[in-house]
């Protein structure tokens, strides 16, 4: 895709980014604030090939006889660098490799560009060496971070950034539960696929209904029942950051329903968060938030995970 493509779905950010090289704006870092955008990578391929190709090209009838768009659709352009989450997180090695590749001089282009799918995922030591690398631009090298939860990210590499707001996607209520989340949690077409038609998944949204209705209803009980409930289903590190991540999802649709506002995700299951956000005020729901987020995070420094959730319970307690 090109970046014409993207003119009727997200025509803000298309006409800052055309802008931003028509008018020699071009920033250092750009942060795609991507919204949960399923074409969000396609977008930022299509940005990366206008920076990189001689021609700027924007379209597909042009770019179809341009060798140098099609290298960088085949994945075969030196000076682009794709970086994606292997496994859970972004590892410091996998922004060190990048930083040597890129020490070298640029043979194909003048320019040379990287892109980080899932900025959030990066641990701690990768967002450190990440935000040197900022700190020192470059003028040849110009970097596109993407985000769907841009509150995840160090303030300090925000600030780096030229942020890119995407429109909302609307999540009409014709696909399922499982479809919406696929697309948000997942990053490549491949996985997306995957995680939609394992059946397993739906026993996964299942059990982050079943504890917040058996914590909001009975949280003395929580911890008793935490292993058939929460640790049947999410049985790992990577389990476990899907399991708060659904929890994250399933408070922000409560809190939804709390404000009069539409829900996003847990159409599925609308009648169980109804009678939640009956329970709680917005207030309760935001510091339910607040824990869960910041216990997410203390996955990323390899916190002990079976001790990790009953830390979790007894914080939301204690900020009850
Ligand atoms: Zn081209």
């Amino acid at each position: 895709m090109m970046l014409d493509d993207f003119k009727q779905e997200q025509p803000i950010a298309y006409k800052i980014l055309l802008n931003s090289v028509k008018k020699n704006r071009c920033s250092h870092a750009y942060l795609f604030e991507t919204k949960h955008y399923p074409k969000k990578n396609e977008l930022a391929l299509a940005f990366a090939k206008y920076l990189l190709c001689p021609h700027h090209h924007t379209n597909s009838i042009e770019a179809d006889s341009c060798h140098i768009c099609k290298r960088i659709d085949d994945g075969n352009f030196t000076e682009l660098k794709i970086i994606e989450p292997d496994g859970a997180w972004i590892k410091k090695e996998q922004i060190d490799e990048l930083q040597k590749d890129f020490s070298t001089k640029s043979v194909e282009s003048k320019q040379k560009v990287y892109i980080i799918h899932s900025a959030e995922k990066m641990n701690a030591s990768a967002s450190n060496s990440i935000l040197k690398f900022l700190e020192e631009p470059e003028d040849n090298i110009i970097a596109i971070l993407l985000t769907d939860n841009i509150y995840q990210l160090l303030n300090t590499i925000i600030s780096r950034c030229q942020i890119i707001s995407f429109q909302d996607f609307p999540n009409s209520k014709e696909h399922s539960t499982l479809e919406i989340i696929a697309n948000m949690i997942k990053n490549t077409n491949e996985e997306i696929e995957e995680f939609k038609n394992d059946e397993k998944n739906i026993d996964k949204l299942d059990a982050v209904v079943r504890f917040v209705q058996q914590y909001e209803t009975d949280h003395k009980k929580i911890l008793l029942n935490i292993k058939s409930i929460w640790f049947n289903t999410f049985n790992d590190r990577e389990g476990m950051l899907e399991g708060l991540d659904l929890l994250i999802l399933l408070y922000k649709d409560i809190l939804n329903i709390s404000l009069s506002l539409p829900m996003d995700i847990f159409h599925d299951y609308e009648n169980h968060l109804v009678s939640l956000s009956h329970m709680l005020t917005p207030v309760d729901i935001c510091h339910r938030l607040d824990v869960i987020i910041e216990y997410k995070n203390y996955l990323k420094v390899n916190a002990n995970i079976n001790l990790l959730m009953d830390k979790l319970i007894i914080e939301l307690e204690r900020r009850r």
